[in-house]
């Protein structure tokens, strides 16, 4: 039987040199690849309580939304700058190759809402500090940090110490 990881297709030198990058497009495209990413995330929040799936555009609506889903929980997008209609509030950070601007609805989490944050990769851990800092300006809770896949060499756990990070997936 196949692992989660055999699912994966890496790809040296994407999207620029140096960069290995860990596709997964070559998971979604097998029923068994899918299955397992989304079972793999909804067993690292079965035993927990919160209310809301937090995920960023884009791979992180394609993990997200269905463990929402099949959780009964609901489901709050972050967004590029300039792409969600109503009020947000903006946080701008650094990538592992470039700059970015996310923002999330002002009313997507309510103060006192315990949250978990779900992505397809850790890599920095850049995009996923500046998430949970949009998320506690918020008032919310970041109960748990979900990943299907981790560079682990890029120190996103340390920059994230104190929160919760499970990944299905560690890349040394
Ligand atoms: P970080 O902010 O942790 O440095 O980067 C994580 C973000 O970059 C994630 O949103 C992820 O989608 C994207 N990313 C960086 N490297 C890779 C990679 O090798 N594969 C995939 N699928 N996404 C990556």
């Amino acid at each position: 039987m196949k692992k989660l990881e055999d699912y994966v297709v890496s790809i040296p030198d994407f999207p620029e040199p140096g960069i290995i990058f860990r596709d997964v497009t070559s998971i979604l495209q097998d029923a068994d690849g899918l299955a397992m990413a989304i079972d793999s995330i909804r067993e690292m929040v079965k035993n927990l309580d919160y209310d809301v799936v937090v995920g960023p555009e884009s791979r992180g609506f394609i993990f997200g939304v269905p463990v929402a889903y099949a959780e009964h929980k609901s489901f709050v997008p972050i967004r590029k700058k300039g792409k969600l209609p109503r009020e947000t509030i903006t946080a701008k950070y650094d990538l592992e190759y470039g700059t970015a601007e996310i923002e999330i609805h002002k009313d997507g989490i309510k103060p006192g809402q315990k949250v978990v944050v779900v992505d397809d990769l850790i890599a920095t851990g850049g995009t996923t500090e500046a998430i949970a800092g949009l998320i506690e300006q918020l008032g919310g809770k970041v109960v748990k940090l979900c990943f299907v896949m981790e560079l682990a060499g890029l120190k996103g756990r340390e920059r994230l110490a104190g929160y919760d990070v499970e990944s299905a997936i560690i890349y040394e």
